[in-house]
């Protein structure tokens, strides 16, 4: 099919995942889904020096985790380098690319005079290769390619509108490098190209590229995509962003407790909004509404509060089954250190409803539920006895709990809440004094869910255990 939607994410394996890139990866994989296009893969791993072991397997890991499955691919840059061999001979044949023999310290005090003589036309290399032909090939040497010395290009971006470049500012760029391995630029156009790709969406640093990019397309009888480049993301205080402001690796998002959802419906309002209310959006309805048209120019505030409220927001609405499924994974792959055994999935599922709608990221469930996945607990007596009470009056009244618990009939939170505020009426006490004194003995813990689901939780045999514990504690 002739006008097929083809779009790619080429993330070069240099690092961990960035947030950044996986907006690209959003944003492209939004498109295919909204045109019945394809989402291509494609790893841009020509540079050898850059590149990272396992960078692309945690990309590959994160677009799974989050579920921006592709269609094609991933592809490897480093397995295809016939071709990039193949169109450089080309554009060599066709004197639109030179090989220059030019020794580093040559280049290197090319570009020491450049910045003394503050001459704003001489922009990198001088061309000295590009004017003699005729050069023996077998000598160390890189390729260049011989960029149009005068005139613009112009090109309309689908975000920033008409852009224009003067062809004399860019250099003659390299396109193959000493070591025979294809510069990005070269390998990125003749990809494209190859796979057919319709439309190219990338971070706006890629911006200045652009015009070299469609000089080589041009030299090689290419047709050219369209292009939109996406804003740039920043911190709050307006600074290119970076790991000073917050994570902004994906691996280490995931490990913080986000979840798929809450990351993606964050992502893309990163340039992007429905109108200037709504924030919460299901995948579906991204699909639906997105549109790459109406990105904005100026970067993107990365803003760690709102993700955090979006990420609460959706935990809320998940199906407490599928919360389940990914609070039992988040916890396989970054066990709690204050548990001491590893819940099974019946547990977690247990464990769901007294903390759903307590928590933004997954990483705070640990402190609310320790109790429950921990083989003992740690309190003073101190922490037993609360204001107004003494350690007698606190063991009565923990003997007390152990009686009426002990007869409810239907063991739930509402009975058990029912006869603990009865039993707390009976020892002329506050229902505040019984609570927190029980609250210590069952969990050690400050802050927890519902005492009366707790014990709901632990069942009675778990709550008189640790009941008769307090009361041996204070006897001895
Ligand atoms: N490999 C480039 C990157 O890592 C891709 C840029 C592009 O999409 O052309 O961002
Ligand atoms: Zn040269």
């Amino acid at each position: 099919m002739q006008n097929e939607i083809r779009v790619r994410f080429a993330p070069s394996p240099t690092g961990d995942p960035h947030l950044g890139s996986i907006r690209t990866a959003l944003f492209n994989w939004l498109f295919a889904q909204q045109n019945n296009g394809k989402f291509i893969l494609r790893i841009e791993d020509t540079d050898q020096s850059r590149k990272q072991h396992n960078s692309d397997q945690k990309m590959i890991t994160a677009l799974k985790w989050l579920g921006l499955d592709w269609d094609e691919g991933p592809y490897y840059q480093s397995k295809r380098l016939e071709k990039y061999h193949t169109a450089i001979d080309t554009l060599i044949k066709n004197n639109k690319a030179y090989r220059c023999y030019c020794s580093p310290e040559r280049l290197d005090n090319l570009r020491k005079q450049n910045s003394k003589n503050h001459d704003k036309k001489f922009i990198g290399y001088d061309k000295l290769c590009r004017k003699n032909s005729n050069l023996e090939t077998s000598k160390p040497h890189v390729v260049r390619f011989a960029m149009p010395e005068t005139g613009k290009t112009i090109f309309n971006d689908i975000v920033r509108n008409e852009v224009s470049f003067q062809n004399e500012l860019s250099e003659d760029f390299i396109i193959l490098k000493s070591d025979n391995f294809p510069t990005y630029h070269l390998a990125n156009v003749v990809d494209d190209n190859d796979m057919k790709i319709s439309h190219v969406f990338r971070a706006e640093e890629w911006l200045p590229s652009t015009p070299k990019h469609i000089n080589l397309y041009n030299a090689l009888g290419y047709p050219i995509p369209k292009y939109g480049h996406l804003p740039m993301l920043l911190s709050s205080d307006r600074t290119k962003l970076s790991k000073r402001h917050g994570a902004t690796s994906i691996i280490d998002l995931i490990n913080i407790g986000y979840i798929p959802i809450g990351l993606i419906n964050f992502l893309a309002l990163l340039g992007w909004s429905l109108d200037d209310k709504t924030e919460i959006f299901q995948t579906e309805e991204l699909i639906k509404n997105f549109d790459i048209h109406d990105l904005t120019k100026s970067g993107a505030v990365v803003d760690y509060e709102k993700l955090s409220w979006i990420n609460g927001y959706h935990i809320r609405s998940l199906d407490p089954d599928s919360l389940a499924k990914q609070i039992y994974e988040f916890w396989e792959l970054n066990p709690p250190k204050n548990f001491d055994t590893s819940p099974t999935m019946e547990e977690t599922k247990k464990i769901v409803p007294l903390i759903q709608n307590r928590i933004k990221i997954l990483s705070e469930i640990s402190e609310y539920i320790g109790f429950y996945f921990k083989k003992s607990i740690d309190y003073t007596i101190e922490e037993l006895i609360q204001k107004g009470m003494d350690l007698q009056s606190t063991k009565i009244a923990l003997e007390a709990s152990k009686s009426a618990l002990n007869s409810i009939t239907k063991f739930d939170s509402v009975s058990i809440e029912t006869s603990l505020r009865n039993t707390a009426i009976e020892l002329q006490i506050k229902p505040g004094q019984l609570l927190s004194t029980l609250r210590v003995s069952l969990t050690g813990q400050k802050i927890s869910p519902s005492l009366f689901e707790i014990i709901e939780l632990n069942g009675i045999d778990k709550t008189i255990e640790r009941i008769n514990i307090s009361i041996e504690k204070m006897t001895t």
